[in-house]
């Protein structure tokens, strides 16, 4: 899912989240030729009927009025907020994101595509009444929402963002026909200050929410593991008809917002995992979105470009050197050296929780207490 006009979602020149990482992550897809590989769509703006699956009609109305006036913009709903300024067009480029995450469900849905990706989306954030952290419409929600409109009875979304994906939660919160799953650093020092193992969905839903929080400096080997000791089982368990993932590229080790350690390496096995579970589980059904991610050169375009290959049966090498004239581009635009390989060089392995673990490691400690919250509701042992 591409649209250029994707890149008007901007907040302005100091705000970290610049939209060149949409089109720098566009033209390396297109360096690589994979433009070529797959059908490249745009589809039209969510209109109101679909936004409102999610998002109450007040803060719809907010949002287009803030959209008009930015300098009226109501705070308490989040918008004009440092975080999540208020811009001219911020609900019809907000909303052309979001058509395009929707759009990627209803085609996989309608078995149009086995898989569909939109790395403009992602915002996880974004509440049903609220802007938040970046995040005006929650697409990913929306995705959801509509896979569940259409019928599906079981729909599994999977956050690898650094960030908890809290939009998504809160809105499936008491909702048994969604698990989500995310993957982040610990609350008590990042954004969002939620995604706790104890929270585990609401009383309609017992275990439809799944935290895995992961301590400051965490790296490949014990993020990889914590995806694998925790994922697989869970999707096994609950069946879903089809898998939404999130890829923020913030959990890198560059990214100048939070404190993981990852690689791209890591991360682009995180997306191959995506990829296979939604073979394994969802009958190959799988709808890949961006997310955060802040080192908008170095990292965000290698990262979903990887995803876009995958997603298209035509993985870029993690060896591959990065194409001369992206990275002609890339100093044009910028007056900065893109990087040279498609990866950071690693090749991360992880102990399989299988084998065991240690009680005194602080990454086991975190898989250890996401197990026992939730296994037993889903009928699993921890
Ligand atoms: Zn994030
Ligand atoms: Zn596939």
């Amino acid at each position: 899912m591409w649209d250029e006009g994707v890149a008007g979602y901007n907040f302005g020149p100091s705000h970290p989240m610049d939209p060149i990482r949409l089109t720098l992550t566009m033209r390396l897809v297109e360096a690589f030729g994979l433009d070529e590989r797959v059908d490249v769509v745009a589809a039209r703006p969510a209109g109101d009927s679909t936004l409102g699956l999610v998002h109450r009609t007040p803060y719809l109305d907010a949002v287009r009025h803030a959209s008009a006036h930015p300098w009226e913009a109501d705070q308490r709903l989040g918008l004009g907020t440092p975080d999540t300024p208020a811009f001219h067009g911020m609900h019809e480029v907000s909303a052309l994101i979001a058509g395009q995450s929707v759009a990627g469900a209803d085609d996989i849905w309608l078995d149009e595509v086995r898989h569909a990706v939109n790395f403009a989306g992602g915002l996880h954030h974004a509440m049903p009444g609220a802007a938040s952290g970046f995040c005006v419409y929650n697409d990913a929600a929306l995705a959801i929402a509509r896979l569940l409109e259409l019928g599906a009875e079981r729909v599994a979304y999977i956050d690898t963002d650094v960030h908890h994906g809290d939009g998504v939660q809160d809105t499936f919160w008491d909702d048994p026909r969604v698990l989500t799953i995310s993957l982040h650093e610990h609350p008590r020092t990042l954004f969002p200050g939620t995604g706790l193992p104890e929270e585990t969905g609401g009383e309609e839903a017992p275990g439809g929410a799944v935290n895995i929080p992961l301590p400051a400096g965490t790296s490949d080997a014990g993020w990889l593991r914590a995806l694998h000791s925790v994922v697989p089982e869970l999707l096994a368990a609950f069946r879903p008809q089809a898998i939404v993932s999130q890829h923020g590229a913030d959990a890198h080790i560059e990214d100048p917002l939070a404190h993981l350690a990852l690689s791209l390496d890591a991360q682009r096995l995180a997306a191959e995992a995506c990829h296979s579970w939604a073979h394994e589980h969802a009958d190959g059904r799988w709808l890949a979105l961006g997310g955060g991610g802040y080192a908008v050169i170095d990292v965000v375009p290698r990262l979903w470009t990887h995803l876009v290959g995958i997603a298209a049966h035509a993985p870029v090498e993690p060896t591959a050197p990065v194409p001369e004239a992206w990275r002609a581009a890339v100093y044009a635009l910028t007056r900065q050296h893109g990087p040279r390989r498609m990866t950071d060089g690693g090749e991360p392995g992880w102990r399989d929780w299988a084998n065991g673990y240690d009680p005194a490691d602080a990454v086991d400690q975190a898989i250890l207490a996401t197990r026992h919250a939730v296994y037993p509701l889903h009928g699993l042992l921890p």
